[in-house]
């Protein structure tokens, strides 16, 4: 990983790429353009304005290298003086379309959600409009005249440069790193400033660029239209309309302008081009697959908990348009200190019944429940959970802002949310680093996301966690994406960091060896539902669901011998909304019977700490009463 920070590599790039032949012709042809708008006026102005009537509509000479025009002026001191103002005017459409494009495609993720639809569907809507009739039908808005054509080219251009930052914002605004500053409760203004700007600067800048071009032909079009620059005035588009009718007697005065017109079109696209080749990203690395580890001893409860739950959920469901429900209804509590293992099979619901707890179910998911509360708050009324909650994801690059210093970002949570001034946000923020066992953590803290390893990067996430007292830690898959060397270092930090900070722990993962190494209970899903509830020491030998038992034989490292053949579980689970009346799992089931197609088994309890949805639990003779007695996946340990 490169040690050198963000900033100096993009200058290094930018260096590298100038020194190109592509570079060299864009320097090039940039300073010699500016050279020209600069001192053409001051040289030639006198020159260009001087009228001559004996020299009225000449050809080329020695005297007038381009010929004259209608009033003897010298054509070459006018395009060359020409430079200054068709530049100027092409700047300020830029400004106004740049502007107004991010204004534009930033607002959907600062106003309201209807409010933000509504602007998503407006700029869809101009941006299918043609773009040549949308410019004309704003210049005669605007009338004939420079200021109106350059608000129609302007405006012309903000729909396009909004439908980009709407597609960028759009995918930032996903990212686990907006999420977890969402959670925080940071404003959206600041949002904006600091999370999505950043990120979405080098590839609007590129695109600004390269419209520029088109913007100079735009308004060149519109002045040689008649509907832009007006005389005495004159632009290149303006010159091209005096002399194109003479294009036959005098064909260099028309080309001229128009050259102009083209070559630094070209330029605008060629800065561009180095831009674009300069900011050029590597493509993020494939995270690496994860082996089965052994089954570590499950560790002793690290905090005595009361039974009081922190996290009390009833009924909670997470549907989909169509009444899709991918979450149907689980029910679970979570007691202080206590670490809670999630597990199941992709698809089964698990990481969406995490994200409902927090509110970060992704649009347009809706999340209904009979109670969610935490810590005593009903979260249905108010679902920002503030420091309390820490959420560490399964990409900690994602839940890093590639554009801000590790540093920085630890301490805008302290700063934000818990009113600390700025060195003592600093100073946290460090600290917090040396708790996750950063090595100089001082040093580190300066750095940005890309210069972290993985591993450091998890750790710096769990720091951000850690700079409030979180009172709860979500972890979801917070090793899958992660070297196999890491995985346990992460595992033993969290495990650790609960015990110091004393938070509960609800850790995700399909992953059971990973789950029994750091958790004292496990919930099993499937199809959207809990299936079952043990303490983790069953989890070995006493599992009564034939599911998780068909997950425990799918761990090579549980059950069998290294070299033995993986067992694995025939069929798939069910897709949201494929699910009937009976057994959800009676597919793939090898204890099924008639009773399981007609009838769906609810969690019920199986002896003390126990709950199990099975007609035929594993270990019990025979079929079970169908009354249940409860319905919550609560240890009663
Ligand atoms: S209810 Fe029937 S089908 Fe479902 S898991 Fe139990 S035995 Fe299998």
């Amino acid at each position: 990983m490169p040690h050198h920070d963000h900033d100096s590599s993009l200058r290094h790039r930018l260096g590298r790429t100038i020194r190109t032949p592509i570079g060299v012709t864009a320097l090039t042809a940039c300073l010699l353009v500016a050279l020209v708008a600069v001192l053409g006026p001051v040289l030639l102005g006198d020159r260009a304005a001087q009228v001559d009537t004996d020299a009225i509509n000449q050809g080329s000479s020695a005297a007038h290298l381009l010929g004259t025009d209608q009033l003897g002026r010298d054509i070459a001191a006018r395009v060359v003086v020409a430079t200054r103002l068709t530049l100027r005017l092409t700047l300020m459409a830029a400004v106004i379309g740049v502007g107004g494009g991010l204004l534009l495609g930033v607002a959907p993720a600062v106003v309201g959600r209807r409010l933000g639809r509504l602007i998503t569907a407006t700029v869809g809507v101009l941006v299918a409009f043609p773009g040549l009739l949308f410019l004309l039908f704003l210049a005669t808005i605007f009338g004939v005249g420079s200021t109106g054509a350059v608000f129609a080219v302007g405006l012309a251009m903000v729909p396009p440069m909004a439908r980009l930052v709407q597609n960028l914002t759009a995918s930032i605004a996903g990212s686990d790193y907006v999420a977890a500053a969402r959670i925080l409760g940071v404003g959206r203004f600041r949002m904006v400033v600091r999370h999505l700007l950043p990120n979405i600067a080098e590839p609007s800048v590129l695109f600004a660029t390269q419209a520029t071009g088109g913007i100079l032909v735009a308004f060149s079009g519109l002045s040689f239209l008649g509907l832009g620059v007006q005389p005495p005035q004159y632009d290149w588009g303006r010159l091209l309309n005096e002399q194109l009718n003479r294009i036959f007697v005098n064909p260099a005065a028309a080309l001229a302008p128009g050259a102009a017109v083209v070559l630094t079109g070209l330029m605008f696209g060629l800065v561009g081009e180095v831009l674009a080749q300069a900011g050029g990203r590597r493509a993020p690395q494939a995270p690496e697959t994860t082996p089965q580890e052994e089954l570590g001893t499950p560790p002793e409860p690290a905090v005595e908990h009361d039974g009081g739950a922190l996290v009390r959920a009833r009924d909670l469901r997470v549907t989909f348009p169509g009444g899709r429900q991918a979450v149907r209804g689980i029910s679970l509590d979570i007691g202080a200190g206590e670490a809670v293992g999630l597990v199941g099979e992709s698809g089964s619901g698990k990481s969406l019944s995490a994200l409902a707890l927090a509110d970060l179910v992704p649009h347009p998911g809706r999340v209904s429940a009979a109670a969610l509360g935490f810590d005593g708050h009903d979260l249905r009324a108010d679902p920002r959970l503030g420091t309390e909650l820490a959420m560490v994801f399964q990409d900690p690059m994602a839940s890093l802002n590639p554009a801000l210093r590790v540093g920085r970002q630890l301490a805008e949570v302290a700063e934000v949310h818990l009113g600390a001034s700025r060195a003592e946000a600093t100073a946290r923020a460090v600290d917090r680093l040396d708790a996750v066992r950063i090595a100089t953590p001082g040093r580190r803290a300066r750095q940005r996301p890309h210069e972290y390893s993985g591993g450091m990067r998890q750790r710096a996430v769990i720091a951000m966690g850690l700079m409030g007292k979180p009172k709860l830690i979500i972890a979801d898959e917070p090793t899958t994406a992660l070297d196999v060397a890491v995985q346990r270092e992460v595992l033993d930090l969290l495990a650790e960091v609960r015990e110091e900070s004393g938070a509960a722990l609800l850790l995700i993962s399909h992953d059971l060896a990973v789950v029994a190494q750091v958790c004292e209970r496990v919930l099993v899903m499937y199809a959207g539902l809990v299936v079952e509830n043990l303490p983790v020491t069953e989890l070995l030998g006493g599992a009564a669901h034939p599911y998780t038992r068909a997950l425990v034989g799918a761990v090579p490292t549980m059950t069998t011998d290294r070299g033995t053949e993986l067992a694995t579980i025939p069929g798939r689970p069910p897709e949201p909304g494929e699910t009937g009346a009976g057994c959800p799992f009676a597919a793939r089931c090898e204890r099924v019977r008639e009773r399981c197609h007609e009838d769906t088994p609810e969690l019920t309890a199986l002896g003390p700490g126990r709950q199990v949805a099975c007609w035929y639990p594993v270990g019990t003779a025979a079929g079970r009463p169908v009354a249940a007695t409860a319905h919550t996946a609560k240890a009663t340990s």
